[in-house]
């Protein structure tokens, strides 16, 4: 019997444990071999600590390598990894702590007292740079760990949505979710050992903990392990890298650096997803550097659903095609097939897909259907050749007189027009219309553009029932972590516009 996401991570460096994995900050450079022995040891203090198999270890932690060998090990150990954003507070982490119960957390030093207060769980420590209670524990322990025997279908990971409606949920994840998706982008992006990809991404989300990190793993290539995402020591690393897993924030950010083009010249992929890329950003990229960005789709459900192709085109405003082993419709909401060419919720099925909700057995009813396929809660449209676009978020349809607005139409056209740099388009409670289209803009220079000359513009353009009733002006759009914009927010923000509720 085996541990089959651990056999899969640690197999193409089976071999060759001297081969480097992660270049840090400091200058230094750590072994697959020590970077194994460091999770087994974490592995055996888990164990000490009273982890059984399927026992959930609550990480939140800053980005370390440690905190990486914490994810190995609690799954060595047979456990279930459930990280938490860094940036939860005590309130927020209450709520998670009582939902997954975990047996052991881990926390910074700092936070021991107060997460202690809230678990009857075993509570350990690792700092921003390794160390702390965990650390020692597992000092105290040889490598050489043997991997508790797990089978495929068992939980390796729970990742809490980001919940921008409602409570957040537990995303089940079990070995084959997370080994098979490895695997399938590893081979997709065509990722080898001689890769080195920069990681500038958080690790409580499923982008920098599975993608970027677990495509390292599987390939056997290194990483230029970085603790945030900062402009300066993405260029100073790109010289020496070959890839970047990014969301597009990354890449707008990078866009006003001096520089870039000459740092990017051996790069051989630049990958972006999370967030929709602007296709203009896409496009802007390719005239800086030459290269087109590979943006790809997916959420934490469901691990990586679609990628644009390697070889192929990659082709702007679009997510590509689904991955190997995935099925992909565009439906009603009723699992019944729109028509070519309509928008459509984005559903798929896939070995990729999640074992349901945490806890919630009615919710995960309602998305995981008996045929296999997962609502994502996304509306998308197809190409006639298969190339998928995301619109929105099913929620952040607006319904105006009855009539369907999907957001991100009115958004290109407003995007257009000259002096706006981007724009969110939410719906608004309206005494006549039920909602009202309303375009939140932020603009090059406020004082050269303006409401009328913006919807004088689009206005021939698109249906009078589409076009926004109100446009608002601001410095920026929310966003969370991971470069989302937070419409949840905004419509709160503009919520009473049309209407005098208290
Ligand atoms: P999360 O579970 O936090 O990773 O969020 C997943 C959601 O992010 C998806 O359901 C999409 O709404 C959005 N998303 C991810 N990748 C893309 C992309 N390339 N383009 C547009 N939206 C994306």
């Amino acid at each position: 019997m085996q541990n089959t996401l651990v056999d899969v991570l640690r197999l193409s460096r089976q071999d060759n444990p001297a081969a480097p994995l992660a270049h840090l900050p400091d200058g230094t450079t750590v072994s697959y071999g020590a970077f194994f022995a460091g999770a087994e040891q974490i592995a055996a203090a888990l164990v000490a600590a009273g982890l059984g198999p399927g026992d959930r270890v609550a990480a939140q932690v800053h980005k370390s390598l440690s905190a990486l060998q914490l994810y190995v090990g609690t799954v060595m150990a047979g456990g279930v990894f459930l990280p938490l954003n860094t940036g939860y507070t005590a309130t927020e982490l209450a709520y998670f702590i009582a939902d997954a119960s975990p047996r052991v957390v881990v926390c910074d030093p700092a936070d021991q007292d107060a997460v202690a207060a809230l678990a009857t769980a075993r509570v350990l420590t690792l700092d921003a740079t390794g160390q702390g209670t965990l650390t020692k524990a597992a000092q105290g322990h040889p490598a050489g760990f043997t991997p508790v025997a797990r089978g495929a279908d068992d939980l390796a990971a729970i990742l809490y949505t980001s919940g921008t409606t409602g409570k957040p949920k537990g995303a089940m994840l079990s070995h084959r979710n997370l080994a098979s998706n490895a695997q399938t982008l590893a081979d997709y992006w065509q990722f080898t050992a001689d890769d080195v990809l920069i990681h500038a991404l958080p690790i409580f989300h499923t982008h920098g903990l599975f993608v970027a990190t677990n495509i390292t793993l599987v390939s056997g290539g290194a990483m230029i392990f970085q603790p945030g995402f900062n402009t300066d020591d993405i260029l100073a690393a790109l010289p020496r890298a070959t890839a970047l897993m990014g969301v597009p924030t990354f890449y707008t950010r990078l866009l006003q650096c001096e520089g870039l083009a000459k740092a990017a010249a051996r790069m051989r992929l630049f990958i972006s997803g999370s967030a929709p890329l602007l296709a203009e950003t896409h496009v802007a990229w390719e005239q800086h550097t030459g290269h087109r960005i590979l943006e790809r789709y997916g959420m934490t459900e469901t691990n990586m659903n679609t990628s644009n192709p390697y070889d192929g085109e990659r082709r702007a405003g679009t997510v590509g095609v689904p991955l190997p082993g995935v099925d992909l419709r565009l439906t009603d909401g009723k699992g019944k097939r729109v028509e070519d060419g309509q928008p459509g919720i984005v559903e798929v099925r896939g070995p990729n897909v999640f074992k349901g909700y945490w806890n919630l057995p009615e919710k995960t009813a309602e998305e995981l259907l008996p045929d296999g396929f997962f609502v994502t809660g996304d509306i998308g449209t197809l190409d006639a050749d298969g190339y998928l676009r995301i619109v929105g978020r099913a929620k952040d349809m607006v319904i105006t007189g009855g009539y369907n607005v999907y957001p991100k139409e009115v958004e290109l056209l407003i995007d257009a027009h000259p002096g706006v740099v981007e724009s969110a388009v939410i719906g608004v409670p309206h005494p006549d219309f039920g909602e009202a289209v309303v375009g939140v803009v932020v603009l090059q220079s406020p004082d050269a553009t303006t409401q009328d000359s913006i919807l004088g513009d689009i206005g021939p353009q698109l249906a009078r029932y589409k076009q926004p009733k109100r446009l608002f002006f601001v410095e920026a759009l929310p966003r969370n972590a991971m470069g989302k914009v937070q419409k949840n927010l905004l419509r709160d923000r503009y919520a009473q516009t049309f209407t005098d509720a208290p």
